[in-house]
């Protein structure tokens, strides 16, 4: 039986976002009904709010969550009833040229649920990034649950399944920051501080965070940082040297998404050093550097999805860290709230005083 549930839609651009009545679904083959148990605020809520991302009203919002599986269609058997998971935006195909290669993190081909959930006048709704979960409950392939223990409080757990993943991705599979590396990171939002926290975990040594926000930089020291520039006040570039021997930083890491962030971050990175992408530009950005520094700086310059994660294989890793006190997952949960407080969260997000306001059903 299809279930009448309450979500947080965004029905035109820029219109405050309101909670509906959604109607669910039964899942069908390879799909799962999950009751959500937590779902974090994302500017990527607030990007599909006001067009950013595509026309498709109206959105069902929320990605970055977790909660219990309620029911599977035909043929899921990775998952069952009552199971704990955090949901993901990329669920592997296992048939893509580069899942053909050993490579699913890559996947060119991800999935979502086949069918549509809609609001009760027949209305079809676009899931945000084909998940849907300031909801009570959503319908979701059922590769896009990932079963993880459930130990890990939900408010907690959720924020793997997105922003947070992209930054300690962004730091441990893509920047491949090992033991003793000095990292500098651009920008201390959500991402930017798990990119610290992965650049901690991982082992390095100098870990630098740069914004020009100093309740930001305060907040990033909870991560790891070991220095923090404001660079609003002075130059990021000659104070990542400063702080690395004069050098630069092995890695650096982007979670801005800015052309002139990109460019610090690029020239304060050391010889053959990498420079990550996380941070996501807008279609009209162009960034324009000297060919010449490109080629004698030597490295890498590598971009970051969801922190190059597979889910299957770092959501669980992650979540017992976690559990064993050695990630700090909690710090990134400034507050819990309710379902219909999704439009003050929006603003408090855009003013910078939370790093997470995460919904509890
Ligand atoms: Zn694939
Ligand atoms: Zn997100």
């Amino acid at each position: 039986m299809p279930q009448e549930v309450r979500g947080v839609i965004a029905k035109s651009k820029g219109a405050p976002v309101t909670v509906e009545t959604i109607i669910v679904p039964d899942p069908g083959p390879s799909e799962a009904v999950v009751a959500i148990q937590a779902c974090g605020v994302c500017h990527t809520d607030l990007h599909y709010r006001e067009g950013g991302i595509n026309n498709e009203f109206p959105f069902l919002l929320g990605h970055e969550a977790a909660g219990l599986v309620e029911t599977v269609g035909e043929g899921v058997t990775d998952i069952k009833p009552g199971d704990f998971v955090i949901l993901n935006w990329r669920a592997v195909c296992g048939t893509c040229r580069s899942c053909m290669k050993g490579k699913p993190q890559y996947c060119f081909d991800t999935h979502n649920a086949t069918q549509k959930m809609t609001l009760t006048d027949g209305t079809e709704l676009s899931p945000a990034l084909g998940i849907g979960a300031f909801c009570d409950k959503t319908l979701v392939a059922a590769g896009q649950c990932t079963k993880v223990d459930p130990a890990a409080k939900p408010e907690v757990a959720g924020l793997l399944g997105c922003g947070v993943m992209a930054g300690l991705g962004a730091a441990m599979n893509t920047g491949q920051v090992s033991r003793g590396d000095s990292v500098a990171v651009f920008g201390c939002g959500g991402v930017g501080d798990a990119a610290l926290e992965g650049a901690r975990l991982a082992g390095a040594g100098t870990i630098i965070a740069v914004d020009i926000d100093d309740q930001k930089l305060e907040w990033a020291k909870g991560f790891g940082a070991t220095h923090t520039i404001n660079s609003a006040d002075e130059d990021p570039v000659e104070k990542i040297r400063e702080y690395t021997g004069g050098n630069g930083a092995d890695v650096t890491i982007e979670a801005v998404g800015r052309p002139e962030t990109y460019e610090q971050a690029f020239y304060a990175r050391d010889l053959a050093g990498t420079v990550v992408l996380v941070g996501v530009p807008n279609p009209d950005m162009k960034i324009e550097l000297p060919f010449i520094e490109l080629f004698g700086r030597g490295g890498a310059l590598k971009s970051s999805w969801y922190g190059d994660c597979l889910p299957s294989r770092d959501f669980p890793m992650l979540i017992n860290l976690y559990l064993q006190g050695r990630l700090n997952l909690e710090g990134f949960v400034s507050e819990t709230i309710e379902i219909d407080a999704v439009e003050d969260a929006f603003h408090k997000m855009e003013q910078g005083e939370v790093l997470r306001s995460v919904v509890m059903m």
